[in-house]
């Protein structure tokens, strides 16, 4: 598969640079050449009977029949197969939280509320999904002998996916600066208590340290070639391309779920995303294309609604984020609009990307709705009283979506609620419990190399590897 940028034109567009990439420069450039974001030439097109068949013998099964269709020339079907069985080892459940409200009388199965849970990996949050895929595949693309070093500044959460994917990956090192003090004890031990491969670096500075140290190091082409630096952001296409997977797994999920049931097993579901980047939206954008039936997806965001916004006005507005208590989905400006974008007809389309045409095509598949706050509060609350049912806040913006739309289908929960105990301890009174396999990195000793928010120490740290 080749690949082209979102600034290109879009899927079959003539305009623009004819340049097109191998899998190896997009994954290892990260972003394009001209500022853009990699999406594939073209989209591979399922067959379903073989989703279900291989959904049958579980998800790592049912992702490498998909990830075949976009990497099968990349890598050997024994590589793939062993990728997935190691990034996709852990369970997906639909979740059946309760009945829907005032639907019960027409008692239909389908109206129940459900939610796929894309947090049962490593570090407990759907993104284990992109990085572990990434880390995997990234050390198969590696030629021999090469050796990679990882780059990643975090705020918390990404850091710890990163290294979990990327853990003991021969020839790959990582590298992952946090700012000191300033994450959460969870978070720090996620990056701290592995070892092996993984480098954890505590910045005497703020997030904005760290991310410019790492930016002033890639800008510096030489140094970067020489010790064969990469990234491992969010909008890798490494990352972005897996995410489409769970919603294959999803819809046929909620199929058998409501088709025992009700005889429903044919509906196509409304999904809710609850979204920040809008990776993980734009990503069921692509399941849709490879041919997977969903009716519409709503956008569930907190209070920064750029994107709830835009396709209410019809005009997109980035701005500054706020700080919300669904912090994860902070963002003002997402990277991934680009990729809806181009998805929906691309940045060419007559008239850019405020057309009419583009607004058009999303709102026949999107639509959207934010949660403040205070709501996200009362849907934890809510969700507790009435099901028994703990959410984490950022999940809690797909259940408000869903209850406002009615929608017959289910949202995605993004994270475990022990991720966010002090979020949800002054709602409920009392903190999650903490899953075993995290409880396990609370107890172990903490190991990272302080540093000064300084470029060239960096430097010279990733030469001394
Ligand atoms: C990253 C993240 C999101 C937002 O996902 P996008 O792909 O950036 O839209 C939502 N919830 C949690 C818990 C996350 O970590």
């Amino acid at each position: 598969m080749r690949y082209i940028t979102t600034r290109r034109g879009g899927f079959g567009a003539t305009g623009g640079s004819s340049a097109d990439f191998s899998l190896r420069e997009a994954a290892f450039e990260g972003l394009a050449p001209d500022g853009g974001l990699f999406i594939p030439a073209e989209i591979p097109q399922v067959s379903m009977d073989e989703v279900r068949e291989r959904a049958a013998g579980g998800f790592a099964d049912m992702a490498e029949y998909l990830a075949g269709l976009f990497f099968g020339n990349d890598l050997s079907a024994s590589e793939l197969s062993e990728a997935c069985k190691e990034a996709f080892n852990f369970p997906v459940p639909l979740r059946r939280v309760g009945a829907g409200e005032d639907r019960s009388e027409s008692g239909g199965a389908e109206d129940d509320l459900y939610t796929l849970e894309l947090f049962h990996g490593p570090t407990a949050a759907f993104k284990d999904f992109g990085a572990g895929f990434m880390g995997r595949v990234l050390g198969r693309l590696r030629t021999d002998n090469e050796r990679l070093t990882i780059l990643t500044a975090t705020s918390g959460d990404t850091g710890s996916a990163v290294a979990h994917g990327f853990l003991n990956v021969p020839g790959i090192d990582v590298v992952i600066l946090y700012p000191d003090g300033k994450i959460s004890d969870l978070q720090e031990s996620q990056m701290t208590t592995l070892g092996s491969n993984i480098h954890a670096l505590r910045v005497e500075g703020t997030f904005d340290d760290c991310q410019r140290m790492v930016k002033e190091v890639f800008a510096d082409t030489q140094f970067r070639e020489n010790y064969n630096i990469t990234s491992a952001n969010s909008i890798n296409t490494l990352r972005w391309i897996p995410q489409s997977f769970y919603y294959f797994w999803g819809v046929l999920k909620w199929q058998e779920a409501v088709g025992e049931k009700g005889g429903f097993s044919g509906t196509a579901p409304e999904i809710v995303v609850p979204s920040g980047n809008y990776g993980n939206l734009s990503a069921g954008m692509l399941a849709k294309r490879m041919g997977l039936n969903i009716k519409r997806f709503v956008a569930a965001s907190n209070a920064n609604d750029v994107v709830p916004e835009w396709l209410r006005a019809g005009e997109y507005c980035p701005r500054p984020s706020v700080r919300t208590i669904a912090n994860a989905m902070d963002v003002g400006a997402p990277s991934n609009y680009e990729r809806m974008v181009a998805l929906a007809g691309g940045p060419n389309a007559s008239g850019g990307s405020n057309s009419a045409t583009i607004i058009d095509a999303l709102r026949a598949e999107i639509v959207g709705y934010a949660s403040n706050d205070e709501q996200i509060r009362a849907a934890i609350r809510e969700m507790y009283d009435k099901f028994d049912y703990i959410s984490d806040p950022h999940s809690a913006t797909g259940y408000n979506a869903a209850k406002h739309y009615h929608t017959r289908g289910f949202w995605l929960s993004t994270a475990a609620a022990a991720k966010f105990g002090e979020v949800i301890e002054p709602v409920l009174g009392f903190a999650p419990e903490i899953p075993e396999r995290l409880a396990k990195l609370l107890g172990r000793k903490k190991i990272s190399t302080p540093i000064a928010p300084d470029a060239k120490l960096l430097r010279e740290y990733v030469a001394g590897l």
